[in-house]
């Protein structure tokens, strides 16, 4: 009966019991490259940045129109300054399709309004408008950071970020006392924090004069001081508020990665560092970092946008290939964060079919809520396809299901893959405390999400 049993049973093993010294050591090197990476890149702008620098190192040349393309070229195109196409040129012709990853590098945040600043009671704030689905009662009493740019009245751009150096000031929303907060804590936690009252403290010390909103002006003559800035400008800026925490090990075994903007850009790493390193392959390989998909995919920097046909059609074109003859034999991996099973929380987790800490890179067959609304569902035989890869390359990975039905659901860019006739499946890394300000993985599905997208490179 035990044979039988282990011949038709399938059971799931811990990652740590199936791989070896060698891998472990490759794991630990590979999440310390990703934290780096991680701590310089608090939004899709230095995301980006901070790619294309690594590209650089890595043989990716700026693509140029009309640029002559031979197998192993390795090119790239900045969409914006927000979104990162990556290409490594096959040894098969584009009409045989290519292997595509794509993954996003923008996270919930705290956007500034366009005229943030205001002075209450001699206390200087800043007005902001929360950026995708976050838990505002998260965001209050943690330390912030200020990114993002200014276009001048000149038509320069001044770039911000205020609050990552260790010897630089950092920003914070209030909260109430609990000796105060008698009616406050009768709330939801839905309303017991608001949006409009996400206002972040920025100065207490007035300016050294008589009249009104001094300390606003002391704050705007420090602005003015360090970036040449005053209150009109901030009409044509984009500047978001981070959480300030550092990335640091979790655990006393430092078996898991805390904190901000794991979503995406864990997977965002992943999918970058396996196109630098995959060998000659035979098929074009197309590592896509995104923005906006934490709002839907919208905007000229999202997956929605044709910035990214635009780029895929300018390759095939090289080769006297039309697009959708690629697209129809290219599949993709949408390479996105999942919710790792939280026993904390167990009445909202499918234990079953939801992904765990150390099993590996959790494939999603499908997402949406409800009766997958809203979700791409990829095909048996798509599915298929990647176990057989998975299993050839050693890759670790497990079944990756959000929650429970109907308690919630989500979205990621693979329908907007799929719509392009692209097969497309979702692969990611479990996460926990997904959207918060500090979020957690664990290394090893860390390392075997890059180790999918490398076979998927390689081999897909
Ligand atoms: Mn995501
Ligand atoms: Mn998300």
């Amino acid at each position: 009966m035990d044979e039988l049993r282990e011949k038709l049973f399938y059971e799931q093993k811990n990652g740590y019991d199936l791989i070896g010294t060698d891998e472990r050591i490759a794991c630990e090197d590979y999440c310390a490259a990703y934290m780096r990476y991680l701590d310089a890149s608090r939004t899709e702008r230095e995301a980006v940045k901070n790619a294309i620098a690594e590209a650089g190192e890595a043989g990716f040349v700026p693509y140029v129109p009309g640029m002559a393309l031979r197998p192993g070229m390795r090119v790239y195109r900045n969409n914006r300054g927000k979104t990162l196409f990556l290409a490594v040129i096959g040894r098969k012709s584009l009409a045989e399709g290519c292997v595509i990853c794509g993954a996003h590098i923008d996270s919930p945040r705290l956007d500034l309004k366009q005229l943030p600043l205001y002075e209450s009671d001699e206390m200087c704030y800043l007005r902001t408008h929360y950026y995708g689905g976050l838990k505002k009662y998260q965001w209050v009493t943690i330390p912030l950071e200020l990114h993002g740019l200014v276009s001048l009245r000149d038509g320069s751009s001044v770039e911000i970020a205020l609050g990552r150096e260790k010897d630089e000031p950092k920003f914070v929303i209030t909260d109430l006392l609990p000796h105060l907060a008698a009616d406050q804590m009768k709330k939801t936690m839905a309303e017991g924090i608001t949006g409009e009252g996400l206002n972040i403290l920025i100065g207490s010390a007035p300016y050294a004069d008589e009249g009104k909103d001094r300390v606003k002006l002391a704050v705007l003559s420090l602005l003015n001081d360090l970036y040449g800035i005053d209150e009109e400008d901030f009409l044509s800026a984009e500047l978001v508020a981070v959480p300030a925490f550092d990335v640091c090990e979790i655990g006393l075994d430092r078996s898991m990665i805390g904190g901000y903007g794991h979503d995406d850009r864990v997977c965002a790493y992943a999918a970058l560092k396996a196109i630098f390193d995959a060998r000659e392959p035979e098929r074009s390989c197309v590592c896509i970092l995104t923005d906006k998909e934490e709002i839907g995919s919208e905007g000229v920097s999202g997956m929605q946008s044709e910035a990214f046909d635009t780029f895929m059609a300018d390759l095939c074109e090289s080769q006297g290939v039309a697009l959708r003859r690629c697209f129809e034999k290219s599949v993709c991996l949408s390479a996105d964060v999942t919710a790792a099973v939280d026993p904390l929380y167990p009445e909202v987790s499918e234990k079953r079919n939801g992904s765990k800490f150390n099993y590996g890179v959790g494939v999603c067959k499908f997402s949406g809520v409800r009766g997958k609304y809203g979700s791409s569902d990829a095909s048996a035989e798509l599915v298929g396809h990647f176990r057989r890869l998975f299993a050839r390359r050693r890759v670790v990975w497990q079944m990756a299901e959000l929650g429970k039905v109907d308690q919630g659901g989500g979205g990621t860019i693979a329908k907007f893959m799929a719509k392009r006739n692209i097969d497309t499946l979702d692969a990611g890394v479990p996460v926990l405390s997904m959207h918060a300000p500090f979020e957690v993985v664990a290394k090893l599905d860390c390392y075997m999400t890059y180790k999918a997208m490398l076979a998927a490179f390689e081999e897909g």
